[in-house]
């Protein structure tokens, strides 16, 4: 997106790619629809995103949702709501007027990574595949790039965009993490987000694929495993049962929250009747051998406490929490505040936001921030 809207001709641009394939994770978006973006008000995405959200503020607002809409329509890609209904970019001043995920009409993600390597190569720029970067150094004013094979290249410019530690197969490993911390970069710790959960006990194995609509989940954080005191997180939405555990937008929201050892609980905000006949079954069961008032409230616990000790998270979480800590980057240009000529943007970021499109957002919303105030230089 950075190389896509920064023309560098009369300089050199090169685009190092440590895999085979460059932009492997856009392909897999959304389930290789692209979930490019959220409908609705920019000035809704902050809550998205968490602690981290009022820092992106100034970013999102610059270069936001419809923004993007736009830029992509002209670039000849149309887009549509999830039910392939046409989103129109042409109206509204704040925001995209639809309020679900946003895709391209097309639902291929191929079209979107075409369209932005098309831009970058009309801007002149060289993407180079295969080509890991193993060192950073900061040498007589220019950056000194190390590359796997030993050869070294010299730039004044590094932007970085090599993304966060889950799918390593996709090349986004964290080494670059760790070149960036060993240069005195301050890095949080980076986790898997938007992953699945795994319970202790988990009963609801031959209920996999049923979705529950509107469940409260609260995680507990460990100190108050047992006390049920002290919430990390407490969020609402779609609930999915899989055969190994837990998944949906309000697990997979709420998984940076939870670690393994801690307490979640479930809450249908639903009477036993309206639950899938199979799970009611289930829940009978699991009050099985208790007698009467005793097994009513049990029954009842479970529709408002279905309480899980979580086993593991999923380390294919889609996306990752932690990252180049903000403090160290300018957010108003994406520049390291520490480092000459460095810029971090998109998901190496120590910021994440909730499923929806709205991670997509914040590396375009991030890249194009960056090329704005690299332009003054071309
Ligand atoms: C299964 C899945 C589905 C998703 N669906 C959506 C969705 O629908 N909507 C949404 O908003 N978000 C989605 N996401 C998240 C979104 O895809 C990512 O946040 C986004 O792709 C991050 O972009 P990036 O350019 O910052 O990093 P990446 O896409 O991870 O790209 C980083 C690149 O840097 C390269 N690299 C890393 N280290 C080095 C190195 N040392 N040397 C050279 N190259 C290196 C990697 O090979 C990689 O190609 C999904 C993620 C996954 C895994």
């Amino acid at each position: 997106m950075l190389a896509a809207n920064l023309d560098i001709e009369g300089s050199r641009g090169i685009i190092l790619e440590g895999s085979s394939c460059i932009g492997s994770k856009l392909l897999m978006s959304g389930g290789g629809h692209c979930n490019i973006t959220h409908g609705g008000s920019i000035k809704e995405f902050v809550y998205a995103y968490g602690d981290e959200g009022p820092a992106l503020r100034r970013c999102l607002y610059r270069h936001s949702n419809l923004e993007l809409a736009r830029w992509l329509n002209g670039l000849g890609i149309e887009l549509a709501d999830e039910n392939g209904d046409p989103v129109d970019a042409s109206y509204g001043s704040n925001g995209i007027d639809n309020t679900g995920r946003i895709f391209p009409a097309s639902m291929k993600s191929r079209d979107v990574l075409d369209a932005l390597i098309g831009e970058a190569a009309s801007n002149l720029w060289q993407i180079e595949t295969d080509v890991k970067v193993s060192g950073l150094r900061r040498e007589d004013d220019l950056w000194e790039i190390t590359l796997h094979n030993g050869y070294e290249l010299r730039s004044e410019i590094v932007v970085i965009a090599a993304g966060g530690i889950t799918y390593p197969e996709t090349g986004s490993d964290g080494s670059m993490l760790e070149i960036l911390e060993d240069l005195g970069m301050d890095i949080d710790e980076p986790r898997p987000a938007l992953a699945p959960i795994y319970v202790e006990n988990y009963p609801y194995a031959e209920l996999s694929g049923i979705s529950i609509p509107d469940v409260t989940v609260i995680a507990f954080s460990s100190d108050a495993a047992h006390t049920c005191k002290g919430k990390a997180a407490k969020m609402k939405g779609d609930l999915l049962f899989t055969h190994e555990g837990l998944s949906g937008p309000v697990i997979l929201n709420i998984s940076k929250y939870v670690e393994p050892g801690e307490l979640i609980r479930l809450c249908y905000n639903k009477e036993l009747y309206e639950l899938p006949k199979r799970m009611q079954r289930i829940l009978r069961e699991r009050s099985r051998g208790l007698l009467g008032d005793v097994r009513t409230n049990v029954l009842a616990g479970f529709l408002n406490q279905d309480d899980f000790i979580v086993s593991r998270v999923d380390e294919r979480g889609m996306v990752t929490t932690g990252g180049v800590a903000l403090d160290e980057i300018d957010m108003q240009t994406m520049k390291a505040k520490r480092f000459e000529g460095l810029y971090v943007i998109g998901e190496a970021l120590s910021a994440d936001g909730i499923t929806g499109g709205y991670n997509l957002q914040l590396c375009w919303s991030t890249a194009r921030t960056a090329a704005d105030d690299l332009k003054k230089d071309f």
